[in-house]
C-alpha cells in the first residue's frame, strides 16, 4: 500500500483525504471472481460499504451485482451501469418512494423483511400494473460472535422475519397476487472472523429449506448475505481475506436443490484493505498520564472507533522514510478534533515519536469509512485521492 516515497506523493495535497489503492481492488475483485466462479455463484456488492463512483465503477467492471439498502443506492448504482437486473434491495425500513425507485427500474429482487413490508409493495406494484420479486429475509437466529452492534442474525434484531413467523407469511403471501416469491435471503451480520458462524448459517438454510420443500414451495435463490471479516490489526500481512476458504465453505455446507443459484452481498471483504484515510498531526500535547497527538481528521471523516470501538491500524508514514534517523516509539493517545470525547481512534498506540505535520495513515478504512463521513462541526466534507491519480 505504502511505499519509500508515499511522503513526497502526499505532501501538496490538503489533508485529511481518503487515500484508495486502485491496485489492492482489483486484485481483490480478481480473487473473488476466481473463487467465486469455481462454483457458478454470483457476488452483489455491498454498496452501503463505500459509494464511490470510481470504486462503483471498478467494481461493476468485474461483474458483480449490487446490494442496496437505500432508493438512493438503488439510483447511484444505476448511475455507475450496474444492470437493474443484477441490483437487490434490502432494509428493515424501505419506504414508498424507495419501493417506487426500485420498482421503476425493475430491479431484480426486494429482500423483504416483513409481512407489512410485502403488503406495500405488493399495492405499490398493483399500482403500477407490475409484480414485484421478492426474497424472505429470514432471521435465521444465528450468533455472528461480532461486535454487538453489527451482529443482525438474532431474533433479538430487529432484522427479518423470524422462523415462527413463516407460515404465516407464506399463507399471507399467496394473496399477495403482485409478488413474486422467488429467494430466500439471509444476514447474519458483519466483520466475521469465526468460519463457524457461517458453516452454522448453511445447517439453518438447510433446515429452512427443507421446511419449504415439505411445503412443496420451490425457491430458485438462496442468498445468504454478506459479513466476511478483514484483519484490521495487519493489513499487510492479510491484505486478501481467504476468499477461497470461504466460498469452499458454502460449497460443502449448502445443500442445493436442483438448478438454485447461490448469492453473496459482500461489502466490507472487497473494499476495506484498498482505503486508508490519511492525516496530519496538528499538535502534540502532553496529558497527566499520556501523550495526546491531534490529529486534522476526527470522527466526523471515520466514526467506527467513536461508533463501535472499532480497532484500526495507525501509523505514522515516517516509518516507510529511507533514512537513517531511528526514531525512538513513544505511546500516544491518537485523537480527533472534534468536540467528543469519544472522537479517539486509538489509545496509547506506539509511533516513532511524532511532532506537529507528521502524516498519520489510519488502516483498513475503505469499507464503512468515507460513506459515514460527516459534517459536525461544520466540517468540510472530506476528500478522497487515488493512487492512479498519484504520479
Ligand atoms: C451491510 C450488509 C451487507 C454487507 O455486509 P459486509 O459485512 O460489509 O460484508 C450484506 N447484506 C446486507 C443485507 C447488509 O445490510
Amino acid at each position: 500500500m505504502f511505499n519509500t516515497d508515499i511522503i513526497s506523493k502526499f505532501k501538496n495535497i490538503p489533508t485529511p483525504f481518503y487515500y484508495y489503492d486502485v491496485e489492492v481492488l482489483k486484485q481483490t475483485l480478481d480473487l473473488i471472481k476466481k473463487e467465486s466462479d469455481k462454483y457458478g455463484y454470483i457476488v452483489h456488492y455491498a454498496t452501503k460499504a463505500n459509494a464511490n463512483n470510481k470504486i462503483l465503477d471498478s467494481i461493476r467492471s468485474y461483474g458483480l451485482g449490487a446490494d442496496c439498502v437505500s432508493g438512493n443506492e438503488i439510483k447511484k448504482a444505476i448511475e455507475c451501469n450496474f444492470d437493474p437486473k443484477h441490483i437487490v434491495f434490502a432494509g428493515v425500513g424501505k419506504s414508498d418512494a424507495e419501493i417506487n425507485i426500485a420498482l421503476d427500474h425493475s430491479i431484480f429482487c426486494f429482500n423483504c423483511e416483513s409481512l407489512q413490508e410485502m403488503e406495500v409493495i405488493n399495492e405499490l406494484a398493483l399500482a403500477k400494473n407490475k409484480t414485484a420479486n421478492i426474497a424472505l429475509r429470514i432471521n435465521p437466529n444465528v450468533n455472528a460472535n461480532t461486535h454487538k452492534y453489527i451482529t443482525t442474525g438474532l431474533e433479538e434484531n430487529k432484522f427479518g422475519i423470524n422462523l415462527w413467523e413463516l407460515e404465516s407469511v407464506i399463507e399471507s403471501l399467496k394473496e399477495l397476487k403482485n409478488l413474486k416469491l422467488i429467494g430466500l435471503h439471509f444476514h447474519i451480520g458483519s466483520q466475521i472472523t469465526d468460519m463457524s458462524s457461517f458453516k452454522s448459517l448453511c445447517m439453518r438454510v438447510n433446515e429452512i429449506q427443507s421446511w419449504f420443500v415439505s411445503r412443496k414451495i420451490i425457491i430458485e435463490n438462496i442468498n445468504v448475505g454478506g459479513g466476511w471479516g478483514v484483519d484490521y490489526h495487519e493489513p499487510d500481512k492479510n491484505r486478501f481475506v481467504d476468499f477461497a476458504a470461504y466460498f469452499k465453505l458454502y460449497n460443502d455446507f449448502l445443500e442445493l436443490r436442483p438448478g438454485q443459484k447461490v448469492h453473496f452481498e459482500l461489502g466490507r471483504a472487497v473494499v476495506a484493505q484498498c482505503g486508508a484515510l490519511i492525516s496530519k498531526v496538528l499538535y502534540i500535547k502532553k496529558g497527566v498520564c499520556t501523550n495526546f497527538a491531534i490529529l486534522d481528521a476526527g470522527m466526523t471523516e471515520l466514526m467506527r472507533p467513536a461508533l463501535y470501538q472499532a480497532y484500526h491500524k495507525i501509523e505514522n508514514l515516517k516509518q516507510y522514510q529511507n533514512t537513517r534517523i531511528k526514531y525512538q516509539d513513544v505511546k500516544y493517545d491518537v485523537v480527533g478534533p472534534i468536540c467528543e470525547s469519544s472522537d479517539c481512534f486509538g489509545k496509547a498506540v506506539n509511533l516513532p515519536e511524532t511532532s506537529r505535520g507528521d502524516f498519520i495513515a489510519i488502516r483498513t478504512a475503505g469499507a464503512y469509512g468515507e460513506v459515514m463521513s460527516s459534517s459536525y462541526n461544520l466540517r468540510d466534507r472530506v476528500k478522497s485521492i487515488y493512487s492512479d491519480d498519484l504520479k
